[in-house]
């Protein structure tokens, strides 16, 4: 694990929609919390995070070595991949606007330059929009509800 890999992993996450940059700063999508709920409890649970926030203190006082860390973390991941391997996982991704061409849906596609909004009729329109980072996609509607504020 270097650098380099790490980089890598995020363009990944990038391109997959998981993560969104906004300016500098990079935030979590919808789709990642989405994934993030459905993860095996194991995985997002706080006493998960206090062992590696633990492991972490020690890898910055030299007591462990960060490779052992990775591996370790490595070997974990890979176990709990085979044990849930053919559970299907339904993410939510985040409703597209409105195609600017025909008005139809629009699903998120990824291109060179990140993902995006794509008509869901491509190849026979090809309305796309960019997606605005840290906001939400989908264009507020007002429902004209009870709430006055
Ligand atoms: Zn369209």
């Amino acid at each position: 694990m270097c650098i380099r890999d790490s980089a890598n992993i995020i363009g990944g996450l990038l391109n997959r929609g998981y993560l969104i940059k906004k300016g500098r700063a990079i935030r979590a999508s919808d789709a990642a919390f989405t994934l993030i709920d459905t993860v095996p409890a194991a995985i997002a649970d706080p006493g998960t995070t206090a062992v590696w926030e633990q492991a972490l203190d020690m890898i910055e006082t030299g007591q462990l070595a960060l490779d052992t860390f990775i591996d370790k973390q490595a070997a974990w991941v890979t176990q709990l991949i085979a044990q849930y391997r053919g559970t299907s996982l339904s993410i939510k991704i985040p409703e597209g606007p409105a195609c600017p061409q025909c008005g139809g849906a629009t699903r998120q596609r990824s291109g060179k330059s990140g993902p995006f909004w794509s008509c869901a009729k491509y190849p026979d329109c090809k309305g796309t929009l960019p997606i605005e980072s840290g906001k939400r996609a989908a264009p507020r509607k007002r429902r004209g509800g009870p709430k006055a504020s």
